[in-house]
């Protein structure tokens, strides 16, 4: 390793989320408009060679873990060559997949098969109608299927990811933690941020972190704190005292936890951002696309993270939302 990846407040950054597209199969209202998306031209996007030129640029820089998202990753033909040729980079140590789980079924054993073993499923509710009404699309017997194949094929410590909109899923809560807990699985409830492609969102349209653990200790046993594992990661965790599993909050919006962070991002089209919420990004596609050294895509990455700004403002009059919404930037 050189020298870590430090940003101007002492973080340190060993993390990249990689968009590998922004197309989606579903239209989750938080995240996209329902019609009319003007998806990024295929010529855009980061071919795989150029994602490896990439993270082969960052593992000195002290990049070891790695979380693969999109848009809907598994749209993305041959993803499982993609994760071949990222697992056998010296110092990658951890890669993740975040998806809808859409297309599970069909590509579990292939994603499996090329060695990765962390999965992020995004799963709100269990109730078709109210699938159907956030996603926009009539999916969710594709979804359980695509989970039940995970697990056929291998996949253990599964992680649903539900997003916690005020006045929408609090009757979800208690069916997807159960589902969970029957599993082995753990939900993490992620409160609602402004990342919609609609300007939907406004503060009391945030089920808070707080208001979820009510409701489950309440409805299913209590749950108490675990001491933090890794102070860096985005959710806080709980356990049930029963016994019965474990819970993960990310209070992004009641409880910010940027003074931690040690993420930065890529999106498909090859933008760094250092920030989820950052209005500034760098493009390093050009880069990827020419000769240039390992070393001069290494000094671009530094200079954006040492720009990287103390974190986002959401609960502060002046926030102003990132011009591109969640599907775009990659989440
Ligand atoms: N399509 C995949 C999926 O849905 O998991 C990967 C991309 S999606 C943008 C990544 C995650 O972002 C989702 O799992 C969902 O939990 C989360 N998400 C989307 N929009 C959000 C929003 N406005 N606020 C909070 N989380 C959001
Ligand atoms: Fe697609 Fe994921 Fe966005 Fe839903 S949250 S629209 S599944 S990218």
């Amino acid at each position: 390793m050189i020298a870590p990846l430090i940003d101007g407040f002492g973080r340190v950054h060993d993390n990249l989320r990689i968009s590998v597209t922004d197309r989606c199969n579903i239209r989750c209202f938080y995240c996209m408009p329902e019609e009319g998306v003007q998806f990024m031209d295929r010529a855009e996007i980061l071919t795989f060679e150029e994602i490896e030129r990439f993270v082969r640029a960052a593992v000195p820089l002290g990049i070891s873990k790695l979380r693969l998202t999109g848009g809907e990753p598994l749209l993305r033909r041959d993803l499982p060559r993609l994760i071949e040729k990222l697992a056998a980079i010296p110092g990658i140590r951890d890669i993740a997949l975040t998806t809808n789980a859409v297309l599970l079924e069909k590509h579990a054993a292939a994603l499996y098969g090329a060695g990765l073993r962390r999965l992020n499923i995004h799963l709100d509710t269990l109730d078709r109608a109210r699938f159907e009404r956030i996603t926009r699309r009539d999916d969710l017997p594709r979804v359980l299927a695509g989970i039940d194949k995970a697990v056929e094929v291998g996949f253990r410590n599964i992680k649903l990811n539900v997003v916690a909109v005020k006045g929408l899923v609090e009757p979800d809560i208690v069916p997807v933690a159960k589902y969970c807990r029957e599993r082995g699985f753990e939900p993490r409830y992620i409160e609602f941020m402004p990342l919609d492609a609609q300007s939907l969102w406004d503060r009391t349209s945030v089920l808070t972190a707080d208001e979820i653990i009510s409701q489950l200790s309440r409805e299913i046993a209590p749950l108490r704190a675990v001491p933090d594992a890794d102070p860096r990661a985005p959710a806080t965790e709980y356990e049930y005292t029963d016994g019965g599993g474990r819970v993960g909050l990310i209070a992004s919006v009641s409880k910010p936890f940027c003074l931690n962070c040690n993420r930065i991002r890529l999106t498909s089209e090859g933008k760094l951002r250092y920030c989820l919420f950052a209005i500034d990004e760098t493009d390093v596609r050009p880069l990827l696309r020419s000769q240039a050294s390992d070393e001069a895509i290494a000094a671009v990455i530094r200079s954006n993270i040492a720009a990287k700004w103390i974190g986002h403002e959401i609960n502060s009059p002046q926030f102003v939302p990132p011009p591109r919404p969640m599907y775009s930037i990659g989440g």
